[in-house]
């Protein structure tokens, strides 16, 4: 599967091109943290579930602590070791739900979702990736304390990227859940579909998880014919996107459609369509009569709808 790159002038694709080394070879030697956790420039991430603690400044947000001011934020339930950022390493802390509340309440912070720090470009991009990594890494976490095999509390080691159970020993490692995603044309159309979660005037591409002994290939067909009844022939790979909420991998694809009559399933979809490309440019630059958009460039669906309205039929070669 090509990877089309997507980068160049264009915005860039959210929580992708992490500058953080991971040094995953660290992750078992605590004396290593320890000096890194020590030592001047170390920096940490603060997630509380959704949330992200930041520090209110202008133009943007600084989601970076100092590991000493993190801990003053409320109690650390997890410290989990990121990588390293020029030699200085980067940590997760995740913190309690009752300390981000009482935090959202100081004049010198800010407490927000990561979406909407994301599509609304609240802190610099560079912070993103990092940020995804801590938010579905520390998610991980806090939904993995019992041991899934014997039921016994399992105890964080290799600086957070793996739990043990003491009670039966199987190891457990940190989730991606993958969804693909797939952008399914026909010639000069494409369909696009509502979620009931979408802003009222929003259409994306459709997307599901891909389910066990399935290829990507074979989930994007079997997703598009459930929650439409279109048949998908060829699928094409475009790139894919880290997708922190919880814990998510979108795997970016163009789907041809072989049929066209529409069945919708209502308990995935509010509603799906065919948009010929003329509206599609339209809905992209904001020009739409009846304002629809398509998702914000931060998401992978807007650059597989870009790249689509750009190469038309090409995408599917
Ligand atoms: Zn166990």
């Amino acid at each position: 599967m090509p990877s089309i790159a997507d980068f160049g002038a264009r915005p860039r694709l959210g929580f992708t091109r992490s500058v953080l080394d991971r040094a995953a070879e660290r992750r078992g030697d605590a004396a290593a943290i320890a000096a890194l956790t020590a030592a001047p420039g170390a920096g940490v991430y603060v997630v509380c579930g959704e949330a992200i603690i930041a520090k209110k400044s202008l133009p943007t947000h600084n989601p970076l602590f100092a590991l000493a001011q993190a801990h003053v934020l409320g109690e650390v339930r997890e410290l989990v070791f990121l990588g390293l950022a020029d030699g200085a390493a980067r940590f997760g802390a995740g913190i309690d739900a009752a300390a981000a509340e009482a935090l959202r309440a100081r004049a010198d912070l800010v407490v927000l979702d990561l979406r909407t720090i994301a599509v609304q470009g609240l802190v610099d991009p560079l912070h993103l990736p990092p940020l995804a990594q801590a938010k579905a890494l520390l998610q991980w976490h806090a939904r993995h304390r019992f041991c899934a095999a014997c039921g016994a509390p399992t105890a964080m080691v290799e600086a957070g990227w793996r739990r043990d159970c003491p009670a039966c020993r199987t190891p457990h490692f940190p989730r991606t859940d993958p969804v693909v995603i797939m952008h399914v044309v026909d010639g000069t159309r494409c369909l696009l579909g509502r979620q009931a979660r979408f802003p009222p005037t929003m259409w994306s591409c459709l997307a599901g998880f891909v389910e066990p002994g399935e290829n990507i290939e074979e989930a994007a067909r079997r997703e598009t014919r459930e929650e439409t009844g279109v048949v998908c022939g060829r699928v094409v790979y475009h790139s894919s996107q880290p997708w922190p909420f919880p814990m998510s991998l979108m795997i970016g694809c163009f789907a041809e459609a072989l049929s066209k009559e529409l069945t919708i399933d209502h308990s995935e979809l509010d509603a799906a369509r065919w948009f010929e490309r003329a509206e599609v440019a339209q809905m992209m630059s904001g020009r739409h009569p009846d304002g629809l958009t398509i998702p914000p460039p931060i998401s992978i669906a807007h650059h597989i709808i870009q790249k689509w309205f750009e190469d038309g039929d090409r995408v599917l070669r």
